[in-house]
């Protein structure tokens, strides 16, 4: 079969008029990342019911974030601002006692102007603990850039590297005499520069990616963010650093622009084909010729038989709200599906140039088109282009969902693959049991004959 392959990569842009989560959720996997943290989100009553539905059951354990809900005498000067922070973060103190507060600004905050990164260094002298200040707001952010914001911030707190320059100097030196050295010579880890990995992850999950990185005799020295805002890692000139998510893209210029740190450019390890492309592109930077993966992928591919048997040659729409996509496209089209579409908030294509370059030569390898890729989409466009296209599988928020089944189409909402554990070559099983899981629901179904709910 000849397939025509259109080898040209274009994002396109649409309205923006799209649904996805309110930045300020990431509160509700950072408190429990950092595990020392708390988040203050400074809003008004629509952030706080945003948050009370949106995070489910877990406000009910008394988690380590809360609303400074903002009244109208706030709104109009009337109350003063600092007085009221202040007297809520001494509460904070005296009832949690968390190494670091973290104030997240909101729309309004930005709208009323509130000074929150004027406040913070006399509030945080005054009261005796750190406060970040994150604008994860609704005006300029979607969802998963939440993260991005807090980290970004978070960055400027991360401590110098502590050796001196005569030592740095002799690192970078036993760095450049690496090369001839042989690897078994260099007992468990190889000696080398500083790498730092950023983004949030489960403490397995960063474990696993630690121990792949391990393997290949490199040393992983720290992550940002850390366990505890206490264990931040040294950055600075001559400290290298990777991503682990897309949307991270302001925190990684922050580290080069900032910090002055050196920025390892990957596709991220979603997927086997993307950690071993993301461990591939870390390894040369030491001088490390990586070792055994392309065996390891395979074999994990084997592992994924029965999955991908259900998946292959089925179609799939990513509506587009995570920053997650282009990621899981990849995958997805590598595992044997074809991507109608991929629509996302916000696309650096700086930041994610590996990832896209890896996109297009897996479409290559698997002889499909590349999908087109859609920044800020317009939800009723792609609605239109679903009905024309009817893919097997829309990856979509909820809003959309029901509507969706209800007409036949099935759907995977897409917070699930923000919560869950998709990184590394273990968890490749994970993404594709919630890709598939609609799949088998619709095969069930159309066996007793029902497939549509709604009159076309
Ligand atoms: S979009 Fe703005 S107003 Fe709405 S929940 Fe987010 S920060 Fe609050």
């Amino acid at each position: 079969m000849s397939v025509k392959i259109d080898e040209t990569l274009t994002v396109e842009c649409e309205t923006g008029n799209y649904h996805t989560f309110c930045p300020i959720s990431c509160v509700s996997w950072l408190y429990q990342k950092i595990e020392d943290s708390f988040f203050l989100v400074v809003g008004t009553k629509t952030c706080g019911y945003f948050l009370q539905n949106a995070l489910g059951v877990m406000i009910f354990a008394e988690p380590r974030y809360a609303m400074a809900e903002l009244e109208e005498g706030d709104i109009s000067a009337q109350l003063n601002d600092y007085e009221g922070l202040k007297k809520l973060c001494i509460r904070i103190r005296k009832d949690r006692d968390p190494s670091v507060i973290i104030w997240i600004g909101t729309c309004t905050t930005e709208i009323i102007k509130m000074d929150l990164e004027g406040m913070a260094p006399k509030l945080e002298w005054e009261i005796g603990i750190p406060i970040l200040v994150a604008r994860a707001n609704g005006l300029d952010y979607a969802f998963t850039q939440g993260e991005d914001t807090v980290l970004a911030a978070m960055a400027h707190r991360c401590p110098e590297p502590e050796f001196s320059v005569r030592e740095r100097k002799e690192t970078i030196q036993n760095f450049l005499t690496f090369h001839s050295r042989k690897k078994e010579e260099l007992g468990e880890y190889a000696n080398h520069p500083s790498l730092v990995l950023f983004g949030s992850l489960p403490f397995n999950v960063a474990s696993q990616l630690n121990l792949e990185l391990k393997r290949q005799s490199i040393k992983v020295s720290g992550w940002l963010p850390a366990q505890k805002y206490t264990d931040l890692p040294s950055l600075g000139d001559g400290v290298y650093v990777c991503g682990v998510h897309p949307f991270l893209s302001r925190t990684a210029t922050t580290l080069i622009r900032r910090e002055k740190c050196q920025l390892i450019g990957a596709p991220f390890p979603i997927g086997p084909d993307g950690t071993r492309a993301w461990i591939e592109k870390i390894c040369p930077v030491f001088g490390v010729e990586p070792q055994g993966l392309e065996e390891r992928e395979k074999r994990i591919w084997e592992g994924l038989k029965d999955y991908l048997d259900l998946v292959h040659g089925k179609s799939v729409f990513f509506m587009g709200d995570n920053l997650l996509e282009v990621s899981l496209a990849r995958f997805l089209i590598r595992c044997g599906m074809i991507v109608h579409e991929i629509g996302i908030p916000y696309m650096d294509k700086r930041y994610q140039a590996a990832e896209l370059s890896l996109l297009q030569d897996t479409c290559k390898k698997m002889c499909v088109p590349i999908p087109r890729i859609v920044e800020k989409p317009d939800n009723s466009n792609q609605i239109r282009r679903i009905r024309e296209l009817q893919p097997d599988l829309a990856i979509t928020g909820m809003a959309h969902a029901n509507p969706l089944e209800a007409r036949g189409i099935s759907t995977k909402w897409s917070v699930e693959f923000t919560f869950a554990q998709i990184h590394g070559f273990a968890n490749a099983r994970d993404v594709l049991e919630l890709v598939t899981r609609p799949l088998r629901r619709q095969k069930n179904l159309e066996d007793l004959g029902r497939t549509t709910l709604v009159r076309k």
